[in-house]
């Protein structure tokens, strides 16, 4: 029998905690205390969805290049509903200064150096049906 998981909570850490497990085999249970999003995409959830568990739901947010690279590694369908759901990939060289693109020398590392970025309610959106979705991970909480 598989091993039983429980994870309070589906904020950021509890829906990547289901997304590290799964994998394993492991059956993940994740308990959240506010309703789920609206339906609709990322427009109605940033409009409607109501969260009182989290600090900054309207807020923009961003992952660092090592968290979206495990993304596109380990889950690349999720990258692919997150980007086809409006989240943006900001490259390196975007970043770069007028001046700093003076002198800039391309190296083939900083193809990776990407940052992955949207609305909170949009990345949690994606990332919240993708982890449903899953076979062995049930998200169990008040609906919409
Ligand atoms: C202004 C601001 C900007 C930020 N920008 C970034 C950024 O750009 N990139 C970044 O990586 N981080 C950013 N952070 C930090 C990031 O938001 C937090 O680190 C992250 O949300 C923490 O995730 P969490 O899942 O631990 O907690 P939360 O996101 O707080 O989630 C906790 C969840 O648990 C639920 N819950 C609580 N109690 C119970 C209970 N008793 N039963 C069931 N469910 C419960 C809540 O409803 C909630 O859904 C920012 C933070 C702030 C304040």
């Amino acid at each position: 029998m598989a091993e039983k998981v429980l994870v309070i909570g589906a904020g950021m850490a509890g829906l990547w905690t289901a997304l590290a497990l799964a994998p394993s085999g492991r059956e993940v249970i994740l308990l959240e205390r506010d309703a789920g999003p609206p339906p609709g995409g990322a427009d109605a959830a940033f409009a409607d969805w109501t969260r009182r568990g989290v600090g900054q739901l309207r807020h923009s947010h961003a992952f660092l290049a090592r968290l979206r690279n495990l993304i596109r590694d380990q889950h690349p369908a999720l990258l692919a509903d997150l980007l086809a759901e409006g989240c943006r990939e900001l490259p390196f060289e975007d970043g770069l200064t007028s001046v700093h693109k003076r002198t800039y020398r391309p190296a083939p590392i900083d193809r990776d150096l990407v940052i992955l970025t949207s609305r909170r309610t949009t990345l949690e959106l994606v990332i919240r049906r993708y982890v449903e979705r899953l076979p062995n991970v049930s998200l169990r909480g008040r609906p919409s």
